[in-house]
């Protein structure tokens, strides 16, 4: 198998919080997982590989705000969560994504397949992606090494996140290597042994 997963990270300007953007496939084609702001980064990791296309976890404008710039160069599609439109609009007030995201879905790339997971909560469009393929789950930010993902230290819907990472994530392999949205990656075991103290620790604790 040649497909590989690469990570982009643009420095952050003023602070920690940079996206982490995920490259899925080959030498030949490539689907961008949160374009984040930097689309000549992105573009610029993504090299003459064909954009097949751009996936986002969810509609925070920090990881969509390069997605139209990024799909443009090989007219590639935009997909999205009916249900994060709203948050999409905040960054892109006149275009909307061009594929409606729904759990079950598969996108195929090289020769492999990314399965989307809604996984409502942080947002209410927040989506996974499971490649089963690679052993990798991209997570945005439903869930992070440190644990559930707060927006702006708050947490729109605590008890869904959470049951969203019990019931549609933890249920994969524990080898499954968790590709989140920001920070280091950890995996589906180590995520499932602190599951409890993150619940235990409830919505206050968000960063
Ligand atoms: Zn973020
Ligand atoms: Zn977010």
């Amino acid at each position: 198998m040649t497909t590989r997963i690469d990570q982009f990270s643009a420095p952050a300007p003023g602070g920690p919080d940079s996206v982490n953007t995920w490259l899925v496939g080959d030498d030949e084609e490539v689907i961008v997982i949160d374009p984040g702001s930097d689309a000549a980064g992105v573009l610029g990791a993504v090299g003459d590989r064909e954009v097949l296309a751009v996936i986002c976890t969810h509609g925070h404008a920090t990881h969509v705000a390069a997605a139209l710039d990024v799909a443009e160069r090989d007219e590639a599609p935009v997909a999205l969560h009916p249900r994060d439109r709203n948050l999409w609009h905040e960054a892109h007030p006149d275009e909307p994504a061009d594929i409606e995201m729904e759990d079950g879905g598969v996108f195929e790339v090289a020769d492999v397949q990314l399965e989307v997971i809604h996984a409502p909560g942080h947002s209410p469009g927040s989506v996974c992606l499971y490649c089963e393929d690679l052993g990798a789950v991209f997570t945005g930010h439903v869930l992070l090494a440190e644990g559930p993902a707060a927006q702006d230290g708050e947490f729109p819907d605590f008890a869904g996140q959470v049951n969203a990472i019990g019931e549609s994530l933890l249920t994969l392999p524990p080898e499954t290597r968790v590709l989140p949205g920001h920070g280091p990656e950890t995996t589906i075991g180590a995520a499932g042994k602190n599951f409890d103290s993150w619940v235990a620790a409830g919505p206050a604790h968000g960063d």
